[in-house]
Order: C-alpha cells, then sequence, then structure tokens
C-alpha cells in the first residue's frame, strides 16, 4: 500500500506539491488525472524516490523509500538499502525507456540478475512467463526497435513485473501510442489491476479510471482537489475545476 501524508515538494522558490495526502490501499487502483503541470509526475516520482521530498512523509508497504526515521527525525539513505526498497516499486513510463541495445529477452532478466542476483535459469523462466501473460512469447529475441509501440509498453511492463514489485506507478502509460494500439496495453493493465496488483495510474484514459480504478484523485496547482469514487466523480463532479477538466477530456 502507498500512504502519503503531507508530501511537498519544491524546485527552488517553485512549489510544485503542495502537500498531497493519499492512501492507496494494497490490491486497489488509484487513478491520478490534471492538467498538464499540476504534478501528477512529480508525485509519482516522490514515491519511488526519484525525487527527494521537501516535507511530509511516504510509506510503501509500511515502509520510507529512501529514508530512516531515526530518534524522532528522518534522514536521507542513499545505500543499497534504497536500492532494495526502490526496486518493491515498479515504475512505467511514457516513453516505454527499453534498453535499445537488449533484447525484449534480455531487458527482462537484466535487473532481477543484478538486483536481485536471481539465477539465470530461474529469470529466464520468469521472463517466459511474464511474456506470455502479456501476449508477446513470440517476440522474446527481438529488439524493442523490431515491435510497435503497444509492444514494447507491454515489454516494459513485463520488465516491471519480473522484479516482483509491491507496487506499479504507470505514468500516462497510453498516451504516446496511436489510438489503435493504446487498447492492447489498457486490456495487459486490466489484468493486472484484476489479479490484485497495487497500481497508481496517471492517465488520460477517463473510461479506464472510471472501469478499473478504485479511487479517482482531481490534481491541480500542486493540490488534490477532488478524489472519489471514479464513476460517482466522473459523473457529478463536486467542484468547478474538476467538472471544468472532465469537460475538457471526456
Ligand atoms: P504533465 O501532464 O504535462 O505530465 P504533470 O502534472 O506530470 O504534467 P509535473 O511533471 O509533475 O507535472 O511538473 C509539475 C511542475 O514542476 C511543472 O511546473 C514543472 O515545470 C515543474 N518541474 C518538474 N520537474 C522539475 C525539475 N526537475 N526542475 C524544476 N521544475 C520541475
Ligand atoms: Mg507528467
Amino acid at each position: 500500500m502507498v500512504f502519503a501524508r503531507g508530501v511537498r515538494k519544491s524546485y527552488g522558490p517553485l512549489e510544485v506539491l503542495k502537500g498531497i495526502d493519499a492512501t492507496v490501499p494494497a490490491g486497489s487502483v488509484a487513478c491520478i488525472i490534471g492538467p498538464s503541470g499540476s504534478g501528477k509526475s512529480t508525485f509519482l516520482r516522490c514515491i519511488n524516490h526519484l525525487e527527494q521530498l521537501s516535507g511530509g512523509i511516504l510509506l510503501v508497504d509500511g515502509e520510507f523509500v529512501g529514508y530512516d526515521l531515526r530518534d524522532g527525525k528522518l534522514y536521507e539513505v542513499k545505500n543499497s538499502l534504497l536500492c532494495k526498497r526502490r526496486a518493491d516499486i515498479g515504475m512505467v513510463f511514457q516513453s516505454f525507456n527499453l534498453f535499445s541495445h537488449m533484447t525484449v529477452m534480455e531487458n527482462l532478466i537484466e535487473a532481477p540478475l543484478r538486483v536481485r542476483g536471481m539465477p539465470v535459469g530461474e529469470a529466464r523462466a520468469k521472463a517466459e512467463i511474464l511474456l506470455a501473460r502479456v501476449g508477446l512469447s513470440d517476440k522474446a529475441a527481438r529488439y524493442p526497435r523490431e515491435l510497435s509501440g503497444g509492444q514494447q509498453q507491454r515489454v516494459a511492463i513485463a520488465r516491471a513485473l519480473a522484479m516482483n514489485p509491491k507496487v506499479l506507478l504507470f505514468d500516462e502509460p497510453t498516451s504516446a501510442l496511436d489510438p489503435e494500439l493504446v487498447g492492447e496495453v489498457l486490456q495487459v493493465m486490466r489484468d493486472l489491476a484484476a489479479s490484485g496488483m497495487t497500481m497508481v495510474v496517471v492517465t488520460h484514459e477517463i473510461g479506464f479510471a472510471r472501469e478499473v480504478g478504485d479511487q479517482l484523485i482531481f490534481m491541480d496547482q500542486g493540490v488534490i482537489v477532488e478524489r472519489g469514487v471514479p464513476r460517482e466523480m466522473i459523473a457529478n463532479p463536486q467542484s468547478p475545476r474538476t467538472r471544468e477538466f472532465l469537460s475538457r477530456v471526456l
């Protein structure tokens, strides 16, 4: 589960997150929507400590990621401990970010071998299961450039799953895809949600949020303006800002 309280992030004088509270229970899906620049990506990056917090606390499965609590104070840790905890948090980006010089199979086994020290046979066996799960068993020997965008993104999801993450973070995973390829990626995400994966998904796919999300969070200018059950919030937004945003994306 993800537990955020009063999360703040500033870049110099620019306050990007102004006190974010959010709870994503284990096995549930939180979808985050909001205008460009509202801090959605920054919040995701705070969850796995790609960004240092300026304030507040963030726990994943009850543990700090990148911090330790000593004598009532939080200290940043920059050692293998952080690496270990971050390895439990998968992230899928808009731009796939596969290793372009590696085959699909090599992409999938890289982190399990290097970070987890998994035996190569085991890592390959697991990768094959994951490739089957995302419908790409026949692509193990291909390079990313030989795949469509939708296939690359499904490989990226399989690669994240190869680390047995406790939480998967998605930052607009379908925004870079041609419209006809969006569906296959959303279907993989839908299956993942049904399998009980804890997911935080920044997306403009309101239909996906309505159908798959357990909660919907609307961010604007570094704050959470409104949150609720997706179906209810989409049908009947309470805040004028939410209403205005939804009217533009629906
Ligand atoms: P989008 O929908 O366009 O992806 P977003 O909601 O994900 O937007 P963020 O990427 O979190 O927004 O950015 C929030 C604000 O923080 C923006 O004003 C951005 O310019 C600023 N910002 C993000 N990263 C940095 C950085 N490394 N240094 C300075 N400012 C940054
Ligand atoms: Mg973003």
